[in-house]
């Protein structure tokens, strides 16, 4: 209880503290559902016709703001009657009305409590849970507690609904690090979750628009379908589209938009409503495989909605100047939509710092900013300034700060400019210990950038990059055209080539897998390409055609767990090079290693070492697997942490296998560029590195100013810290000299 008090103190502060209602708002239900530990908490306003309208909530869809008549649904019964509504299942009481399209359906307890300013009630405060009861008596009089004190702070709706800010500050995860001072461009492939549910003014035409969208999605859906079956994929998949068609042509489905439409609604709008109003209904049932088929719905949605905004010429262009890209997540494919140079910054509601986008980011050197959460929504043109080295975006920005912030990336431009200079100069520790630079890959458009930064190979090229931008299952030949690239750009130096590694965060638009409850546990990487072998034979000879007539390619598996897979890893490459030998190619064994980044790997190392050329640590998952942290949950991203003791002793174990086994050994992960992890890696004896193109001249420049004897005594001293924070004060305090 006294810590609920403290927290409730600290909420209070932190709220009166807030530079913007809409930020006390979210502010305030953010942390009164942590601190309840339940679902929803919502806050209502009453608006000028004193309808009870929800102004912010954790955990229910806001992107419109819904109001209920006055008076209504049981938040409207505690606004009036000015008391507690405390119940165990909402929908089972006389006076529940939902608010609709918020996903309300699946909480069933309900709790509120109005909120009560100089006897004028102006709202009330809710709390929902999935589970059934009432809430506890002595929580209940908390939430009474904070309401009346929250009545004080919180906006009234007219200041919410004029309120103009300026250098509103937000904090995200930093993605990729940078500046930009720039517009917003929304890149809305348009979902579900952003059509405004509204009248048309003329819908005469609807039951004919929604008759041609229907026969273009099941045109869609067909050819998907057909293109899995090509690719000898069978089962669940394909089973998956015959459901979408089976919807789509469902007669209560079909009932509900003509009913809509019939009501005047957009063709947009009345999907929305009648997918929404499927999902809620499906959500509420009790039993798992029928409420996990909402989330097919929503999928179905999505592809109706982008072919309706295609069909009314809706779908977005591509503007001709720099732009600050937004979108919930970034792929790929998106970026290939721009022209280099053209994306100044990247902003996303979701993702966290070891996410995909942020590693496209850094291979592009592109300023990202993630996890801004879902309550994010700039409009078009906005300007922006992105200050993603010190992980915040500042929205409004005065003509004077912006001023500030130009001469800084002046600044930042002139610095990176003079490190270019070190291009040609080899990363040798002053004690004279030599380290390879390598970069990291995935795009056709970084290896230019990645040859000017200096770097002496690719240490990582990420194959399921390419095969994200694509439609369909790159062939082996389109494939191969794709790795020559990379030999030729390259030459001689090592090309180390990972096979697909999709499942977890990666998914491929063609191929999702999406029905995992632990993706990041799941059919991922080597498991994937094993099971897949009609995939996985094909990318294999692609790599080793590619590679015919030069000398650096090296075969990389993922997410490797067992000496089994390490075997018929290898016996497909072997099968492969028989093939093309067999057609007369000229084809070198090439060297093969493995991704440890699985936390069983680490003590197998010895065992696998005679199988082996070479390991790569991929520090990202490893951490993630060590830590059991989500890389790309930015609710625990503060707990992703590469100098936690634990990691700095895996690591140490690693290297210590990998010398005794004569393993030649590499860091590919994010850990790679940055400083405080380099310090320590150097000190730990790695002496091959791979990290983004941007980051290599940095990193660098650091290795030329350490003393590796230094490093490896630091080290020493390190391992007997048990805390990440005394790790990072001792490793600053040696940089601050070094760097001094
Ligand atoms: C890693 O896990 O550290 C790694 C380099 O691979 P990825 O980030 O692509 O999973
Ligand atoms: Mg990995």
């Amino acid at each position: 209880m006294d810590s609920l008090l403290l927290q409730i103190s600290q909420l209070v502060r932190k709220a009166s503290d807030a530079s913007d209602p809409e930020l006390q708002l979210r502010e305030i239900v953010d942390s009164i559902s942590g601190m309840f530990a339940v679902d929803v908490c919502s806050v209502y306003l009453l608006n000028e016709k004193n309808e009870p309208t929800l102004y912010a909530s954790h955990g229910l869809i806001t992107d419109n703001p819904v109001s209920l008549s006055e008076g209504r649904g049981l938040i409207g019964k505690a606004i009036q009657t000015k008391s507690i509504v405390n119940v165990a299942n909402a929908a089972q009481e006389d006076e529940f009305e939902l608010v609709p399209n918020t996903g309300e359906l699946r909480f069933k307890s309900f709790c509120a409590v109005p909120l009560i300013k100089q006897g004028n009630c102006l709202g009330g405060l809710v709390v929902q849970s999935k589970k059934a009861e009432v809430l506890a008596p002595h929580l209940e009089a908390l939430l009474v507690t904070i309401a009346a004190q929250l009545a004080w702070l919180i906006p009234d709706q007219k200041v919410l609904e004029k309120y103009t800010p300026v250098n509103l500050t937000l904090s995200g995860l930093k993605g990729a690090g940078g500046l930009a001072i720039g517009d917003v461009h929304l890149l809305s492939l348009p979902t579900l979750e952003q059509v405004k549910v509204e009248k048309a003014p003329d819908n005469e035409d609807t039951l004919s628009e929604w008759q041609r969208v229907k026969s273009l999605v099941n045109d869609q859906l067909k050819a998907e379908k057909q293109q899995m079956a090509q690719q000898s994929i069978t089962g669940e998949v394909i089973g998956i589209f015959d459901m979408y068609q089976l919807l789509l042509e469902d007669s209560a489905f079909n009932h509900a938009v003509n009913q809509e439409l019939g009501l005047g609604y957009s063709l947009a709008g009345a999907v929305k409503k009648t997918i929404m109003g499927f999902v809620e209904t499906f959500e509420a049932i009790e039993d798992e495989y029928l409420s996990s088929r909402a989330e097919d719905l929503i999928h179905l949605g999505n592809k109706i909605i982008r072919v309706i905004y295609e069909v009314e010429g809706k779908i977005h262009t591509i503007p001709d100047h720099p732009v600050v890209l937004f979108a919930r997540e970034v792929s790929v494919s998106d970026i290939a939509l721009f022209q280099d140079g053209q994306i100044q910054a990247i902003l996303c509601s979701e993702g966290s710092l070891l996410s995909h986008t942020a590693i496209l980011a850094n291979a592009l050197g592109i300023p990202a900013l993630l996890g801004l959460g879902a309550q994010f929504l700039p409009e078009e043109n906005e300007r922006v300034i992105v200050d993603a080295d010190n992980s915040k975006l500042i929205r409004f920005p005065s003509n004077a700060l912006c001023r500030e912030y130009e001469t800084l990336k002046q600044q930042q431009f002139d610095e990176f400019e003079k490190l270019k200079e070190l291009r040609d100069l080899p990363a040798v520790t002053q004690d004279g210990i030599r380290v390879n630079l390598l970069a990291n890959s995935g795009l056709l458009n970084d290896l230019e950038p990645s040859l000017k930064s200096g770097a002496e190979g690719v240490g990582l090229y990420r194959t399921e990059i390419p095969f994200m931008s694509c439609s369909a299952f790159p062939s082996e030949q389109e494939q191969a055209t794709i790795y020559r690239e990379l030999f030729s750009t390259f030459g001689d130096l090592p090309v180390y080539m990972r096979v697909l590694d999709i499942g977890g965060d990666k998914q491929l638009p063609y191929f999702p897998i999406n029905d995992e409850q632990n993706p990041a546990l799941g059919w991922r990487g080597v498991r994937f390409c094993l099971d897949n072998t009609a995939i996985f034979r094909s990318q294999l000879v692609a790599m080793l055609q590619a590679s015919e007539g030069y000398h650096g390619l090296h075969i990389l598996a993922p997410m490797v767990s067992s000496l089994e897979q390490i075997r018929s890893f290898k016996s497909l490459i072997g099968e492969s090079i028989d093939l093309l030998q067999g057609k007369g190619h000229e084809i070198k064994r090439p060297k093969v290693g493995c991704m440890i980044e699985v936390p069983a790997a680490i003590s197998q190392i010895p065992v696998w070492a005679e199988e082996l050329d070479f390991i790569s640590i991929g520090s990202n998952d490893l951490c993630q697997y060590l830590l059991s942290v989500d890389r790309n949950n930015p609710r625990v991203a503060s707990l992703f942490d590469s100098t936690h003791p634990a990691v700095l002793h895996e690591i140490k174990r690693i290297v210590q296998f990998a010398e005794s086994a004569s393993l030649d050994i590499c860091l590919c992960g994010e850990m790679a560029s940055d400083p405080r992890s380099v310090v320590m890696l150097i000190g730990l004896g790695i002496k091959k590195l791979s990290l983004g193109a941007a980051q290599l001249p940095r990193i660098k420049k650091l290795i030329r100013s350490l003393n590796y004897k230094d490093c490896s005594k630091l080290v020493i001293r390190l391992s007997g810290i048990p805390t990440s924070e005394g790790i990072k004060r001792e490793i600053d305090a040696y940089l601050e000299k070094v760097l001094a």
